[in-house]
């Protein structure tokens, strides 16, 4: 089983041009900014709306002309749809019922799709008197009753508080695992869709910027916002040979020294180079030593995360350092205060654009 998208769609002030697949055996996340187009892609999927050209594909069968209530799709829709005059259990047995089935039987289904969601006692309830957690519980039983074969997620805990989110984030990871058919995930919530998917979809602006396993996006993430994701140093830019065995790479915010990759043309242009925040020194004094890339400048933030801490710098270029709690206190680091921040040229790993190289990963 497997879903294959490749939809383009043209709007008032926003173009949609988007191709990626799914296979049964992972949890895709559709990962992105607001206002990127996921939603508008949920839609095109469940048929609410038509894609200008292209097609989707489930399970080898173009679902182009299908109707919504005849695709075997079952959707989490962003802004929760529960009909507020029907009950919980209702709410549930309805798109059995809208599809024919007989009360009886609709009900007895909904009543054990409830319990298996342990929303049992809670049956009797209008969307009204229902928590979020509980609502959001009732929603995806209602999605899973007709038992779909793609299995659609928009955004499924953004409505929730932190501590229900928690909760219902467990119930989704074990949904998820379970399902037996294409899984869907749709976040803007880097967490949540590095934790839940087995593979990433970005979609920015209406297009995929980069798709693939969240190790994929650790080790080279191809935009500012794939870097941010994965909490890592981007740059991008001209990368220039330098004496040594050492290339120069000059990008928007600033130069920094790189070990020259052997496949590289001098100049190469487009440029991508990463650097993880772990692999930035941070001292008080101008370090001396070995390092190539030394810079100067403002404390911007700093960001605890458990034992660490993550430094942002208002260097040329920027830079994000992780380093201990203990670091922090020794160097009496703190924001608005200046710092030096080294790295060694051969942390950074270069990615030469596609085409020119194999467009892996060295140094
Ligand atoms: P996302 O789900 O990634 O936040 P959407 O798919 O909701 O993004 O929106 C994509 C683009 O389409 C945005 O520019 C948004 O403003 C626009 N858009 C969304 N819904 C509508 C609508 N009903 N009418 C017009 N434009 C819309
Ligand atoms: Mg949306």
């Amino acid at each position: 089983m497997s879903l294959r998208v490749d939809v383009a769609l043209q709007r008032e002030g926003f173009s949609l041009e988007a191709a990626f697949d799914a296979s049964v055996d992972e949890t895709v996340a559709l990962l992105g900014p607001n206002g990127s187009g996921k939603s508008t892609v949920v839609s095109i999927l469940a048929g609410l709306i038509r894609p200008d050209s292209g097609h989707v594909e489930l399970d080898g069968i173009r679902l182009d002309d299908v109707p919504p209530e005849e695709r075997p799709v079952g959707v989490l829709f962003q802004d929760l749809l529960l009909f507020p005059h029907l009950s919980a259990l209702e709410n549930v047995a309805f798109p059995l019922r809208a599809r024919g089935a007989a009360k009886v039987g609709a009900r007895r289904r909904a009543a054990e799709a409830l319990e298996r969601f342990g929303m049992a006692g809670r049956a009797g309830a209008r969307p009204r008197d229902l928590s979020g957690g509980e609502a959001q519980r009732v929603a995806l039983a209602r999605t899973l009753i007709t038992e779909p074969r793609l299995l659609l997620l928009d955004e499924p805990t953004s409505s929730l508080d932190v501590a229900a989110r928690a909760r219902f984030r467990r119930l989704l990871s074990e949904t998820l695992r379970t399902f037996p058919g294409v899984r869907v995930l749709v976040s803007h919530d880097p967490v949540e869709a590095m934790t839940l998917a087995d593979r990433l979809v970005v979609l920015e602006d209406g297009r995929v910027t980069q798709a693939g396993t969240p190790e994929d996006f650790r080790r080279a993430p191809r935009t500012p916002y794939a870097a941010e994701l994965v909490g890592v140093n981007l740059f991008a830019g001209r990368l220039e040979r330098l004496p040594d065995g050492a290339g120069r790479l000059v990008a928007a915010g600033g130069e920094l020294t790189v070990a020259w990759p052997p496949q590289a043309s001098d100049p190469t242009e487009d440029v991508l180079a990463v650097l993880r925040p772990a692999d930035v020194s941070l001292h008080r004094e101008c370090p001396e030593g070995s390092a190539r890339n030394v810079f100067h400048g403002r404390i911007e933030e700093i960001a605890v995360e458990g034992t660490r801490a993550r430094v942002r710098l208002g260097t040329h270029p920027a830079l994000v350092a992780e380093v201990t709690l203990g670091s922090v206190s020794r160097l009496g680091l703190a924001e608005g205060t200046a710092a030096w921040a080294s790295f060694k040229a051969v942390e950074v790993a270069v990615l030469l654009p596609q085409g020119t190289s194999t467009g892996t990963l060295v140094g």
